[in-house]
């Protein structure tokens, strides 16, 4: 993979996948001139289509016949500043501009990439022999990986598992190495490769055509969001017919049961490549992280246990630290508060898929809660700390109150 499309990693927010502003290149300033109240109708804005700007050129339109009188002869590029950092100004409020500003974004990417696609199905003719796949060619080869063939996708135990759907059959498969850190044999080898196969695909056309791209998060500048260039709907299937049967089991305490939407999207590891080495916490309930390959070695996964906003930065018990090394295919589901870091590849390349699976009624829930005892460690620890305080003031006092009554 090329490697000068790291030179300039896009700002995206902390783990929404969503592109925020960038304090330091977007001042938020007081424009010396003020907006008129009234639009003037009669006044014909200029086209902003062919910009890339952080808010739909519609809403430029629209401001622009609300601009003073005197600017309205100013080059657009004056205009777009001055409109850019009113907008700015009303950014925490502007969430619905932001999510129908991603809306067109992903909408332009999946329409441009698709055609790309169809120009490469003999190109991927080529790659179903190499894979020694259905040589008819009828259909593009990775099509089959924008919707659910789960007997294609999953090796046949896992299949099993969750086609039996008991705690019994799920518990038949999953390891917990550590308390929390759920792991499994999950992804066919040929799934693998295509899903990697279809992000280079796609790194290939950022690359081809400069297309700026938002990366995952801010942790993962190597990467590339799923949900953006049309594997959203298929994303959402893994997440409610595959992933939900097993968090509705093992981490109902987190909203298992009720996960409803998900961020998903792959990350690279190369030797020598500048990755973050701390620990974090995912912008999710539950995280499901799995290995497509290739060859690699190093880049074990971390452990440091569970902590809510409040006990994030707090230490780690010795039963909390775990290493997991990686195996192409193989699952790990763990809550996305358990605070979690990669090491350094140490050779060849590693790409993993992510599925950030989340539940908007526990979210909403949360916001009411202050004692994180079900699944913080340090709040339960906070919490064993209070009870066993009670119980020996409790027993005191009855000693105390057992020799008033001898005396
Ligand atoms: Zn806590």
């Amino acid at each position: 993979m090329s490697g000068d499309r790291r030179e300039s990693p896009p700002v995206t927010a902390g783990g929404n996948g969503v592109v925020l502003q960038d304090k330091k290149t977007a001042p938020v300033m007081v424009p010396s001139q003020r907006l008129r109240l009234h639009p003037n109708k009669d006044h014909m804005p200029e086209s902003y289509e062919d910009l890339q700007l952080d808010f739909s050129p519609s809403v430029f339109r629209s401001l622009e016949k609300y601009l003073p009188p005197n600017m309205l002869s100013d080059s657009r590029e004056e205009k777009v500043k001055f409109m850019r950092d009113i907008l700015l100004k009303y950014l925490p409020h502007g969430e619905r501009t932001r999510a129908q500003k991603h809306g067109e974004y992903r909408q332009k990417i999946i329409s441009h990439y698709k055609s790309i696609h169809l120009l490469k199905v003999v190109k991927e003719r080529e790659n179903a022999e190499r894979l020694g796949l259905s040589e008819d060619g009828s259909e593009p080869l990775k099509r089959e990986l924008y919707s659910m063939h789960p007997v294609t996708f999953f090796v046949p135990s896992f299949m099993k598992a969750i086609n039996d759907n008991t705690e019994e059959s799920l518990r038949s498969i999953i390891s917990e190495p550590s308390p929390g850190v759920l792991t499994f044999e999950m992804l066919q080898p040929r799934f693998c490769e295509l899903l990697v196969a279809e992000v280079e695909n796609f790194e290939a056309w950022v690359n081809d055509t400069k297309f700026r791209v938002m990366r995952p998060n801010t942790m993962n500048k190597y990467g590339a969001v799923l949900d953006d260039f049309g594997l959203e709907t298929m994303l959402d299937k893994l997440m409610d017919g595959f992933i939900r049967p097993i968090s509705k089991v093992f981490f109902r305490e987190v909203g298992g049961a009720t996960l409803d939407s998900h961020h998903g999207f792959v990350v690279e590891y190369g030797k020598d490549w500048d990755v973050d080495l701390g620990f974090h916490v995912d912008d999710s309930e539950v995280t499901l992280n799995v290995c497509l390959g290739k060859q690699f070695s190093g880049g074990e996964l971390f452990f440091r246990g569970t902590r809510c906003d409040k006990h994030v930065n707090t230490g780690s018990q010795p039963e909390e630290i775990f290493d997991y090394s990686h195996v192409p295919g193989g699952a790990v589901l763990h809550l996305g508060r358990h605070r979690h870091g990669v090491r350094a590849t140490t050779s060849g390349h590693r790409i993993n898929l992510l599925l950030w699976c989340r539940s908007s009624v526990f979210r909403e829930i949360r916001k009411y809660q202050k004692d994180f005892s079900s699944w913080c460690g340090e709040c339960a620890r906070e919490k064993k700390g209070r009870q066993r305080a009670f119980i020996a003031a409790t027993k005191s006092e009855l000693l105390r109150q057992d020799g008033e009554s001898v005396a």
